[in-house]
């Protein structure tokens, strides 16, 4: 029925396809206590590490280390049992957010492909939507660069954790 306000109706299509749920440095020590296992556990466990090369923005590349939520047979979020996420009360910053993170306006086939998987946006009322991305998103993001400038670039060293050897997707792969 149209005029609806949006509501999720926990179906777990966003937790499962394309995409990645990039993790950041807070989202980290609550989804490790909620589990309760170490952050090395988690992170061994649960998530994979991505090296993205990045252009700088005057002449060269910036490589970003990031960790994302691992997935399972059929691109399937490691958490997601049946339709739900089974770490709902502690699940990361991106999830919380899903669907209005940045790219849902700032990216037309983003948009579009989230309006056809979303049952919970096809009946919303438009007018109910919000106009940007979360408060905060950008901050986010913004720290983790300082964070990583202040640390050499080095999750290890933020995270007080050993990583596997990350993957590195170019700037081709990620076009
Ligand atoms: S696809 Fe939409 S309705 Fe389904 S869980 Fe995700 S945000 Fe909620
Ligand atoms: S952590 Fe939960 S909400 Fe986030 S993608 Fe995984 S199952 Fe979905």
């Amino acid at each position: 029925m149209a005029g609806k306000p949006y509501a999720c109706r926990r179906c777990g299509a966003c937790c499962t396809g394309d995409g990645s749920v990039f993790l950041y440095p807070d989202d980290l020590p609550a989804l490790a206590a909620h589990l309760g296992i170490t952050l090395q556990t988690l992170i061994d466990r649960h998530t994979d590490y991505l090296i993205l090369e990045l252009p700088d923005g005057v002449n060269g590349w910036l490589y970003l280390p990031y960790l994302t939520l691992r997935k399972e047979a059929k691109e399937r979020c490691v958490f997601l049992k049946g339709e739900l996420c089974s770490v709902h009360a502690a699940k990361p910053a991106q999830c919380r957010e899903t669907p209005f993170v940045e790219e849902f306006f700032s990216d037309d086939e983003w948009n579009a492909a989230v309006r056809r998987n979303c049952p919970g946006l096809r009946d919303t009322d438009p007018a109910t939507l919000p106009k940007s991305a979360a408060p905060g998103a950008a901050d986010r993001e913004r720290r983790y660069l300082e964070l990583l400038r202040e640390n050499s670039y080095s999750l290890e060293k933020i995270l007080g954790v050993t990583l596997p050897a990350p993957r590195i997707l170019t700037h081709r792969e990620l076009a």
